[in-house]
């Protein structure tokens, strides 16, 4: 018999989560800060599709990984700056944090460059109006909608928000699903650890998380 203090393993965490979601949602193990014993449970269990916040850290993580395993799917659910695009492409099958033209104009560069199949992009949205968070400010959205379809050699399909700590989530779920239904963009990631499940509800097709999966983060 297992005691109630010993910490559910990765594998019975994930099963949890995508019982709660449903199938029609796609979990995004954010991997950030993770040990590497816990990525390789991940894997056994079956975990194809990882989320990484920073090009350099998910580089070192998944390159050699990558080359072994062609079913697996890497997503940059980071920031990204323009000096990191051209490593960016090359590595990401996804990329979530689209928010800003000049970002826009360094991916076609580094996509040209490279000569890569372009990856599917997400634009993020700061839906919180927070001046220290990523994203493009609701009333920016439909322009850069317009430049990444008119520009961009791959496609995009959706929309991403993170909201404000400290605040309901579900206006902002709420809000993200709205506009991505008026772009006609099908993929919406939103939900993180605390509140993936209500955002399934609301029409997350992609939740992204990280210590409800694996635990505590290292510092
Ligand atoms: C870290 C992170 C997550 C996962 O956060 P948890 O609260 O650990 O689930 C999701 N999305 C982004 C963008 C993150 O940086």
């Amino acid at each position: 018999m297992k005691s109630d203090t010993q910490p559910v393993s990765i594998r019975e965490a994930r099963n949890r989560i995508l019982a709660e979601i449903g199938d029609g949602v796609t979990l995004v193990a954010a991997s950030k800060r993770q040990p590497e014993d816990r990525i390789e449970k991940a894997l056994e269990a079956g975990q194809l599709v990882f989320g990484e916040n920073r090009v350099q850290e998910a580089q070192q993580r998944w390159t050699d990984r990558l080359s072994r395993d062609a079913g697996l799917e890497l997503r940059l659910i980071g920031p990204l700056q323009t000096n990191k695009a051209e490593d960016a492409v090359q590595l990401f099958h996804v990329i979530e944090t689209l928010d800003r033209e000049k970002l826009l104009r360094a991916l076609v560069k580094a996509i040209e460059k490279t000569g890569v199949a372009p990856p599917d992009l997400l634009i993020q949205v700061n839906t919180g109006d927070e001046p220290q968070k990523g994203g493009v400010s609701v009333d920016g959205l439909a322009d850069l909608v317009a430049a990444t379809r008119e520009t961009y050699p791959g496609k995009l399909v959706g929309l991403m928000c993170i909201p404000p700590a400290g605040e309901p989530a579900a206006p902002h779920f709420a809000l993200l699903k709205k506009l991505a239904d008026e772009h006609k963009l099908a993929r919406v990631s939103m939900g993180m650890s605390g509140d993936y499940a209500l955002a399934a509800r609301l029409g997350a097709t992609h939740v992204r998380i990280g210590t409800a999966f694996f635990g505590a983060r290292d510092a």
